[in-house]
């Protein structure tokens, strides 16, 4: 057996011990896959008469503006957006 004294052991076992920690961070880090925040273009919607932007993801063909109140229908050109 090799000897080594009280500061190399020390130095020893937080240099490992932080190492395995690193190692599971990066290990479990990788696993998780986070899901994107993605908006979907379609629930979008841009009033024709005050021009307000707002989301409106529960319907799809025609949209009440929140602001004026007016309804809005979606276009087929918006709708390959
Ligand atoms: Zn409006």
């Amino acid at each position: 057996m090799f000897r080594v004294d009280i500061s190399t052991a020390v130095f020893l076992y937080m240099t490992l011990s932080l190492l395995v920690i690193f190692l599971l961070w990066i290990f479990f880090e990788k696993k998780s896959i986070l899901p994107k925040f993605i908006r979907e273009k379609a629930d979008v919607w841009e009033c024709s008469i005050c021009t307000h932007t707002y989301v409106d993801s529960t319907h799809h063909e025609i949209s009440r503006c929140p602001q004026c109140k007016s309804y809005n229908k979606r276009s087929s050109k918006e709708r390959l957006i």
